[in-house]
Order: C-alpha cells, then sequence, then structure tokens
C-alpha cells in the first residue's frame, strides 16, 4: 500500500505554549483517518500544519513524494508548490465566495491554479455537482443554499482540484442537526470511494463507521491511535472524554455533571432542575440568590425578580474598568405531544446524545440557560479578575419587562456582553429595532347588490413556510401569502369582499391567506388571473393556491362595499413587505411583515410591523408610511415599540473580543447585525454611552423540543469568556 502522508516528530509552539507535542502517524492511500479529541487540543491546528496554513516549528511531514519539511527543514518553493496542490481543506463554515455563483466557487481555483481551460474547468465542476446531487444549484449564490448545501459545494470545490489528500476541519459542527446527515452522507461516500481523507470530527458513531484509523488527541499529544480507539479505548483520558458520546461500555444515560468543562454543566444541570418558564421566574431568582449569598457576593434584586451579583475586583486588576455579563432566566416551555412535562414543577431531563445535551421531549432552556450557566461559573471561579457584574433578567421571551424595569443605577459598568447568541463564531453588534402597529378600516356593507348578477370567488393560499419576521424575511422562496391574495385581487375591478382572515401575527410571517369576494359576472378575464396562479404556483414551488366559483350561494350572505374592498386590497397591495433595505456589507437593516388581515368585530384590522437597524432609515420610512395611511383613509393603532441598537464600529468591546477570539480560533468572528429584538436595544436605550454586544454557545432548534447545546461548542466559550474577563479595555 501507497503511503500518501507522513506526519513526524512534528512540534508547534504559538508563543511559548506547545500546541503540538510530538505528533507522529501516517496515512496510506484510499484511507479515512478520523481525529477526535476535546476542543483545544490541537486538531485545528495539527490539519492546518499539514495544509501549509501554519508554520511548524520542528520534524518531517512528507505528502505523496514529496517533503513539506524533513527534520525542521522546509523544501524550497517549487517543492512546496507542488505540495499545496496535493492537498485541499474543508472547513467548518464552508469559506465559499459569497460574490459569485456555485459554479463559479467550484470553476475558480481550477482555471487560477490548476490552469485549465474554462470549458474543462466547468466539465468538472458539474461532475462533481453531480456527485453531491447539486447540480441544479449551480447558478445559485451561496447565500440561497442552506448550511448542509453551503458544505456539500466546499466539499464539491475541494474533488475538483484533484488532490491526493482531503482535510476536513469539523464539516458538520456549524450545521443544524438536520442538515449534518447529507453532509456525512457525501463524506461517507468519499470514503467508500478510497478518497484518502483526515476528518476532524465530533460525530463519533461517524467517525466509527467510516475510519481506517483514529487517532485521540489531547492537550497537543496523540493519546492514542488505532481501529479501535472507539470500541475499546485504553487510556483513562479517551474513556473520560468517550463517557459524554455513550460510548463507553453501553453505559447510555451520563450524568452531565461529569462533562467537561465540569464547572459550568455543574450549574447548567442545577438550573433545569429548577422551573423557570416567563414570569415564573421568583424560583431561579431565588437560587441565583441564594448562590451569592453563599459567597460573600453582593447582589441587587427587584419586585420583577431580576437579579445582579457583584464580584469585587481582585487586587492586580482594581485598575480594570468594571465588566458586565448578561444573561435572561426564562425559558419558552414547549413540549411535544406525547410529553406528559409539567413546567410548572418537573425538572428538564437532560439527555446526553454525541455533542449535544437535549432535553426529553421539552425544549431544553440552554436559551439562555447556558449564557445563565457560563456566569455563574465565572461568579464561582477564582480566575483573578476585575469588578464583575453578572446581570439575570426575566422575562426576555414575552414581555421583556425585566429589561425594561431593571434599575439601571445598580449597573456600574460600561460594556455589557449578553451570552444569549445562540451561534458560536459569531457577534452581535446591533439589534433591530421593532414597531407595530395595525390599521383599522371599518366595514360597511353594500345593501344593494343584487346577488343573482355576481359571481363569489374563494381565494385560499395554504402550508407556506411563514418563519420569524425578523430572522426570515429575506428569504423571498418564503412567500408572504397575503401578498400574494393582493396581487390577484389588484388585477380585479369592483371587487367585493365577504370574508377574509389569515394566519399568524404581527412579528411573523403569514402561512395562509384567505379571502371570499363577489364581482360582476363576466367583468374579468379568469384566463388572466389564472397564469397569475401558476406563476405563483411554480415560484414558490406550492400547489396549495386555490381559486374556485362558489357553487351554492347563500342568499343572506353580506357583500362589503366597493369603496372598503378597494381600500383593503390596495393597502395589502401597496404597502412594502420583506427586506427593504441593506447595508454596504448586505446585512439587512430595514425590512417590513405584513402579518396578518382578519375581520374583528365591525372592523378589518390588517397586522403591520417595521424592523430598523438605522433610525435615520426608519424615520424616512415612517414619513411615507404616513402619506400611504392617509391615501388610504386608515386608522393606525400603534401597539408597541421595542428599542434597537446601531452598530459601533468603533468600540472597543468589540474589537479587543474579536481579537481574542481570533487568536484562539485563528478566523475572524463574523459580527452580525440581526433583525431580531434584543435586550440589548433596551439596555442601550436606557444607560447612555453603554457598550454592548452578543456571543454564546452552539445551541440548535431554541424554541422547540429539539433544541440543542453543543457540548464542545459550550467548552469553548467558557475558554474565551475567562480570557475575556483578563483583557485591559483601557489599553
Ligand atoms: P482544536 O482544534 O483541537 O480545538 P486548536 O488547534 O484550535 O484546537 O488549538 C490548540 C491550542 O492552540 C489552543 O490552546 C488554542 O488556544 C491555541 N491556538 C490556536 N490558534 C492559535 C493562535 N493563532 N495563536 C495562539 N494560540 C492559538
Ligand atoms: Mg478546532
Amino acid at each position: 500500500m501507497k503511503e500518501i502522508l507522513k506526519v513526524e516528530n512534528v512540534c508547534k509552539y504559538y508563543g511559548k505554549e506547545k500546541v503540538l507535542n510530538d505528533i507522529s502517524f501516517s496515512l496510506n492511500e484510499g484511507e479515512t483517518l478520523c481525529i477526535i479529541g476535546p476542543s483545544g487540543s490541537g486538531k485545528s491546528t495539527l490539519l492546518r500544519c499539514i495544509n501549509n496554513l501554519e508554520k511548524i516549528d520542528n520534524g518531517t511531514v512528507k505528502i505523496d513524494e514529496n517533503y513539506l519539511i524533513k527534520d525542521g527543514k522546509y523544501s524550497d518553493k517549487e517543492v512546496i508548490k507542488k505540495i499545496n496542490m496535493n492537498t485541499r481543506m474543508v472547513f467548518q463554515d464552508f469559506n465559499l465566495f459569497p460574490h459569485i455563483s456555485v459554479l463559479e466557487n467550484i470553476t475558480f481555483a481550477q482555471e487560477k491554479v490548476l490552469k485549465r481551460s474554462k470549458e474543462e474547468a466547468k466539465e468538472i465542476a458539474i461532475k462533481m455537482l453531480k456527485k453531491i446531487g447539486l447540480e441544479e444549484k449551480k447558478e445559485m449564490y451561496p447565500c440561497n443554499l442552506s448550511g448542509g448545501q453551503k458544505q456539500r459545494v466546499a466539499i464539491a470545490r475541494c474533488l475538483a482540484m484533484d488532490s491526493k489528500l482531503l482535510c476536513m476541519d469539523e464539516p458538520t459542527s456549524a450545521l443544524d442537526p438536520e442538515l449534518v446527515g447529507e453532509v456525512l452522507k457525501v463524506i461517507k461516500e468519499l470514503s467508500n470511494e478510497n478518497k484518502t481523507m483526515i476528518i476532524v470530527t465530533h460525530e463519533i458513531a461517524f467517525a466509527r463507521e467510516v475510519a481506517d484509523k483514529i487517532i485521540f488527541m489531547d492537550n497537543g499529544q496523540i493519546i492514542e491511535s488505532g481501529k479501535e480507539v472507539i470500541d475499546n479505548p485504553k487510556n483513562e483520558r479517551t474513556k473520560e472524554f468517550l463517557k459524554r458520546f455513550n460510548y463507553n461500555k453501553g453505559e447510555k444515560k451520563m450524568n452531565i455533571e461529569n462533562i467537561e468543562p465540569k464547572e459550568v454543566f455543574k450549574y447548567f444541570k442545577q438550573i433545569s432542575d429548577i422551573p423557570r418558564n416567563s414570569a415564573n421566574e421568583k424560583n431561579i431568582r431565588d437560587y441565583i440568590v441564594e448562590f451569592a449569598k453563599k459567597r460573600g457576593l453582593s447582589y441587587y434584586t427587584d419586585e420583577y425578580y431580576n437579579v445582579i451579583v457583584t464580584k469585587p475586583a481582585d487586587e492586580e486588576y482594581k485598575e480594570y474598568d468594571t465588566l458586565a455579563f448578561q444573561a435572561h432566566l426564562d425559558m419558552v416551555c414547549e413540549k411535544t405531544t406525547t410529553s406528559t412535562h409539567d413546567f410548572t414543577k418537573d425538572p428538564i431531563s437532560l439527555i446526553v446524545e454525541e455533542d449535544y445535551i437535549r432535553a426529553d421531549n421539552t425544549t431544553l432552556g440552554a436559551d439562555n440557560g447556558a449564557g445563565v450557566s457560563l456566569m455563574l461559573a465565572l461568579l464561582d471561579s477564582n480566575i483573578k479578575m476585575p469588578k464583575l457584574e453578572c446581570i439575570f433578567t426575566v422575562q426576555e421571551e414575552t414581555t421583556m419587562i425585566g429589561v425594561k424595569e431593571i434599575d439601571i443605577n445598580k449597573i456600574s459598568a460600561k460594556r455589557i456582553i449578553s451570552l444569549d447568541c445562540g451561534k458560536e463564531g459569531k457577534m452581535i453588534i446591533s439589534s433591530a429595532n421593532c414597531m407595530e402597529w395595525y390599521g383599522k378600516i371599518n366595514i360597511e356593507y353594500d345593501k344593494k347588490v343584487q346577488l343573482e348578477d355576481y359571481y363569489i370567488y374563494n381565494l385560499e393560499y395554504s402550508n407556506f413556510r411563514g418563519g420569524h419576521s425578523g430572522g426570515n424575511i429575506a428569504d423571498v422562496t418564503r412567500g408572504n401569502p397575503i401578498k400574494l391574495g393582493a396581487q390577484v385581487l389588484n388585477e380585479i375591478d369592483k371587487v367585493k369582499i365577504i370574508d377574509i382572515s389569515s394566519s399568524g401575527k404581527v412579528n411573523v410571517i403569514p402561512r395562509e391567506f384567505k379571502v371570499q369576494f363577489a364581482v360582476e359576472k363576466n367583468s374579468f378575464d379568469v384566463s388572466k388571473i389564472e397564469d397569475i396562479l401558476l406563476k405563483q404556483r411554480e415560484n414558490f414551488n406550492n400547489e396549495n393556491i386555490v381559486f374556485e366559483k362558489v357553487k351554492n350561494i347563500d342568499k343572506n350572505l353580506k357583500v362589503m362595499d366597493s369603496d372598503v374592498s378597494e381600500r383593503v386590497i390596495k393597502f395589502m397591495y401597496d404597502f412594502n413587505n420583506g427586506a427593504l433595505n441593506f447595508d454596504s456589507e448586505k446585512n439587512q437593516i430595514l425590512s417590513a411583515n405584513l402579518g396578518a388581515v382578519n375581520i374583528v368585530d365591525n372592523y378589518i384590522r390588517i397586522d403591520y410591523s417595521l424592523r430598523s437597524n438605522n433610525t435615520k432609515l426608519k424615520q424616512d420610512y415612517l414619513e411615507k408610511l404616513k402619506e400611504q395611511v392617509k391615501e388610504n383613509k386608515l386608522e393606525i393603532i400603534w401597539s408597541q415599540e421595542l428599542y434597537g441598537f446601531e452598530p459601533d464600529y468603533n468600540s472597543n468591546l468589540v474589537k479587543y473580543v474579536s481579537d481574542l477570539y481570533k487568536k484562539n480560533n485563528n478566523k475572524k468572528i463574523e459580527k452580525i447585525i440581526t433583525q431580531g429584538v434584543l435586550e440589548g436595544g433596551f439596555f442601550k436605550k436606557r444607560m447612555e454611552n453603554v457598550d454592548y454586544i452578543a456571543i454564546g454557545p452552539n445551541t440548535f432548534d431554541v424554541h422547540s423540543p429539539r433544541e440543542r447545546l453543543s457540548i464542545s461548542s459550550m467548552e469553548r466559550m467558557w475558554n474565551l469568556v475567562k480570557e475575556i474577563v483578563q483583557i485591559d479595555f483601557n489599553k
């Protein structure tokens, strides 16, 4: 068998820290090697060294026939160039070029690096796209693909380069759990086809299945390797690590308190035992107060059950600024239809599966229990740090009363780090201002209508995808059935509405819309309407659009007059909906959602919300809106305004935390401008000059019984916050 890779005595330092300590192994052609191990153990560094993305300090790496480095001495440029052609790397977060199509992503390096002709590159690209099952997406841009599809494209891009060795660094850990499978399937096929690969992964069951060889790393060293590492670990550290994956000799459920970092998961377990539905935070508040008392920490609490716990500065950090962390105590309580869980008294049962913690058919409460436990662990740790203020708020998931009412004079920090981001590798630097209102049009009936002169039609849209009006509105493939209905109604003259309704509410993209209306017989071109509907069905890939004439007409049917009907229709048709404005980085910063249209008492109510991350844009838009409202003779009822905050690109908090992340992870933290509403908007509104960001470990499917928390991500987040508290922000 031919050896493709030889690694001998490789050492690598970052400053004084030895992150790779005498690493040796080899890999034959056609073999799949999986590397497992806790976070920070050096797995990524090893892959980066082999791919010549990082400098090796000592040792030997030979790929195919050529040495990258031999006994600490790098080969000549020409040789290294050859080697660079022979290795490829797939990254956790895909690294696709956003501004070119899927196809161009795959042809680009073929043309630039391998000097293939355009035609040849395209032919190979299409072959690879077929292989991963995404040929039909070739003209799309990466932003229109799901995470799983993006990663498959990233893999195809590597395959097109015909390299001898393919390395993948946690290829599935940035994906929502339901998308992991499609990527693993592609990798498994490659393994079956004897592609030579190294895969760093937390998917232990997968590693066990595909690997010809497994390496367990800890602390920069190979602790053990072989085919049997997962099924039959010899070393204590391997056994300890594998415990969390339930692969330790049939041990099914493991005690979460034994999972690293224990100092954090200990608290996650404790708070999971305390029911904490929104508006039911007294018990969890009492627990936090008790925690503070036991440790002699001062605290403040109020009638809403907000708590602030303060830890004094250690001597060496007396001169540093006070730093605040923030998380919310309440959780969304959802369960499956079969669950008998009682959220008012039952503890959440925690189940560990591979790298994830989930609950037993209920929400987990990692949103935001993950943040709460990180804060408790910080308060409890004996790391030296400046004065720390931990802010625990209430009812974030519902009324936001906690952050609206908390006594901000009790907070002395000028910097607040929220732990409620939910995605590692991302930092929220702006949240949306959200204005919610509804328009009222009083109903008047047309009593003169002779029904025998009219046809009555039903127009119905159902099974649209809906979604969150902040997070999903830019996704035009979802469609807004109310807008689609308005498009049809707008084509017909003298419509008289009989009934109108939709699903949803102001902050949700509707999934259904129904209208029944009357028009004079033969007064419009039905085929034109059919054409529009055909296009709509095609565009949204949805057959559930029905247009039909009503056969049996109830003689007592009441019909609204044309003026009222027209105003309603014009209103639905005219008003902007969807993503309305983007900043120079393509972040969505203004959006509107036509959330619902329904008959309430004697009027038609149209729910509408506007989200903005930029005050000027919002004001301009509201001016325009005022005119439209006047034109349509609408009565507007403002429901509420939820505050947002604009990005501050000069903030030290943003800068220093980003730098730290970059140093630890070798990649930039992604700065997010969210159209969601965060507590930060209120802190920033109420506290002058406060700096605010949100970060946090990876959680998935929050607010649903499938909610999960990534254990390895929590571990990395713990390492990060421990370092954040050491930052001198005045430097
Ligand atoms: P893994 O991939 O196993 O999680 P890494 O290879 O990313 O681990 O990191 C190994 C160690 O090297 C960690 O202690 C990490 O903090 C450190 N490290 C990684 N990259 C850098 C860097 N660019 N500068 C300084 N230290 C780094
Ligand atoms: Mg890594």
